[in-house]
């Protein structure tokens, strides 16, 4: 029933989106289900004229008449098919579309879910199919288009042979059904074994070969050499992968060839029980001929409407992944009336975090427990503690890509998740410790979606220290970054991607800027000159750092010491250092290190 459900689901939504697509699809079926008739009629009138006073004229005549319809079925039919070719494409490309964009929409806590994950390949797999090609869905809806005609076909076909005879028709079915349920059941056990290993092992395969051929990989294969361990584990599992071809391949065989003998059986004891009614009178040699087309026709119809099922039903789990995708993005959708943010409400940054606590989906403890703090609007706090200590985690949630499991974020007072998501999005910024730069130009990775004067692009490059950069390059802001897009792209090492990255952030006139760790790749000297000049580039803006080096947090108002998740020290550089506690030991145990290594500047 639920398969029903899909597929009929399936079909309103095209629908929707192209209402002749159906019209045409109708036209189609009942075109092919009658097709046969044309076969049996005219043969019958053809060899009855022959037969009854070698009536050539009419014999012709019938001969022309079959032709001149074969005709206009195959010039309506090609018409036909190709409409239904190119409406199906369109209808694909809007689909596909749609869960692209729903996917875009999806809250990055549900992205990183691995269920979601799971979730989101199985529905993608209609579309893309990985493993097995003939799943795709233009291939899914051309099965249920020849299902439904071929069944229609069959009691068309069926009413001719009763009028002939009924044991034609039960034998015709009886030994057909049994046929092609043998053939059902091997065809499933071929496909258990395809979605149950060869679709893991194909998985694994592709992991090893995206290792052996993806650029960004390419420096740790060569300097651990794991050339060879990659060429093993390939090689290993594509003998898996052929083994488990071979052994379904060799299950479908043998219950085939009993299948195939069946089904010949069916056809062989019609084609007995129509001569000897030919013989004995019960019918004419006309009946005869076009009885036998009948019978071969039946039999196709037989096969290819149990045939098409089955596919329909191993895609039936792909649909069915593809709806639930669907509904539960559609789930995520904010309900009630979100608050609208002012531009002085966007641009003033105050944060409150009030007993907040947060947990993993499916982790045992909370990573962060009963956090609790102000940052007022312009003051600038750096978080700093051991790795795993919570830092990334409380400022996703501070940007509200996670949802605090219990307490409140509120923004200027407001609660963060009564705010409209894409105002809150307007008033903060953050850098990211793996921030992305785009394959596009220098000016579209700077200003986004909102377009900003040359003149104030130039002054935030300055700022971050990468201007003279990018003016040496040939077309200035108009330059392309990376390869992959553009062949004359230009390549920026780390750190000056990374420069790129906090001028993008400082570009945007929001009210907090959250930046985690964001000078890890530049040189202690840049880091150092980048927080000396800190406050004048966040302009009044508050501010949250995440920081490995000390140095950036002297220039912090105040900092936060998180350990396992909670809160341990709260203060200003001075005040956490004569308290003496996890702060002033990281502080000098940082400090001895860049004094041994000579560095030169302070931790
Ligand atoms: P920090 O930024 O201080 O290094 P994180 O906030 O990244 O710490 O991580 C805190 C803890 O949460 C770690 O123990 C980490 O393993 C866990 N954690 C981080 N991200 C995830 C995740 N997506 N799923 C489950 N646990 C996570």
């Amino acid at each position: 029933m639920r398969k029903i459900k899909n597929i009929t689901r399936l079909y309103r939504k095209m629908g929707q989106i192209d209402q002749a697509y159906l019209w045409n699809l109708a036209l189609l079926i009942l075109m092919n289900a009658l097709h046969p008739l044309n076969g049996f009629y005219f043969l019958y009138y053809i060899v009855d004229s022959l037969e009854t006073g070698l009536d050539i004229q009419g014999a012709l005549t019938g001969l022309c008449l079959m032709g001149v319809v074969e005709l206009v079925y195959c010039t309506l039919s090609f018409q036909l098919k190709k409409t239904d070719r190119e409406k199906t494409m369109r209808i694909k490309n809007s689909l596909m579309l749609e869960l692209q964009e729903k996917t875009v929409e999806l809250s990055y806590q549900e992205l990183e879910n691995p269920e979601t994950t799971l979730k989101q390949k199985k529905a993608l797999e209609i579309f893309y199919p990985t493993q097995a090609e003939y799943m795709d869905f233009q291939n899914v809806l051309n099965c249920v288009k020849v299902m439904l005609y071929s069944a229609m076909q069959l009691v068309v076909l069926a009413v001719l042979l009763l009028r002939i005879h009924w044991t034609l028709v039960a034998v015709l079915l009886l030994l057909g059904c049994v046929s092609l349920w043998l053939y059902t059941v091997a065809g499933d056990r071929k496909f258990q074994v395809w979605d149950k290993e060869l679709v893991a092992i194909g998985r694994k395969l592709s992991y090893f070969q995206q290792l052996a051929t993806d650029f960004s990989y390419a420096k740790e294969v060569r300097m651990y050499t794991m050339g060879e361990w990659i060429t093993n584990k390939m090689r290993s599992l594509t003998t898996r992968y052929l083994g488990g071809i071979r052994k379904s391949a060799l299950q479908f065989s043998l219950i085939g060839i009993l299948s195939t003998l069946l089904m010949g059986l069916g056809t062989g004891l019609s084609f007995l029980e129509l001569g000897w009614l030919t013989w004995t009178g019960g019918i004419r040699t006309a009946g005869f001929a076009s009885c036998l087309n009948v019978v071969r026709n039946f039999e196709s119809a037989l096969t290819q409407t149990v045939k098409s099922y089955m596919t329909i039903s191993q895609a039936m789990s792909y649909l069915q992944a593809y709806w639930l995708y669907m509904d539960s993005l559609a789930a995520v959708v904010p309900q009630g009336c979100p608050k609208i943010l002012s531009r002085d409400e966007r641009e003033k940054g105050e944060v409150c975090f009030e007993h907040v606590f947060f947990k993993y989906p499916g982790a045992a403890d909370y990573t962060l427990k009963d956090i609790s703090f102000v940052i007022r609007a312009g003051e600038r706090a750096a978080l700093v503690g051991e790795n795993g200590s919570g830092k990334t985690t409380l400022i996703k949630l501070l940007l509200r890509l996670y949802e605090p499991e219990r307490g409140k974020i509120y923004w200027n007072g407001t609660d963060i998740s009564n705010i409209r998501l894409s105002d809150y999005r307007k008033a903060v910024t953050a850098v990211f410790q793996d921030f992305k730069i785009l394959e596009d130009t220098v000016k579209r990775n700077l200003s986004f979606q909102q377009p900003q004067g040359d003149g104030r692009l130039w002054e935030i490059l300055d700022e971050a220290g990468i201007g003279d950069k990018i003016r040496s390059l040939p077309d200035g802001l108009d330059s392309y970054l990376g390869k992959t897009m553009h062949d004359n792209g230009q390549e920026l090492s780390g750190g000056e991607k990374q420069k790129l990255a906090i001028a993008r952030a400082l570009l945007r006139e929001v009210g907090m800027v959250v930046m985690d760790e964001p000078t890890a790749m530049l040189s202690p000297n840049v880091e150092y000159e980048i927080y000396t000049r800190f406050a004048e580039l966040v302009k009044g803006r508050s501010a949250v750092y995440i920081s490995h080096r000390m140095s950036s947090c002297r220039f912090c108002d105040w900092i936060m010491v998180l350990a396992g998740g909670t809160i341990q020290e709260r203060g200003s550089h001075e005040e956490l250092m004569a308290l003496g506690g996890e702060y002033c030991r990281m502080y000098t145990a940082q400090a001895a290190f860049y004094r041994e290594m000579g560095e030169g500047v302070e931790p």
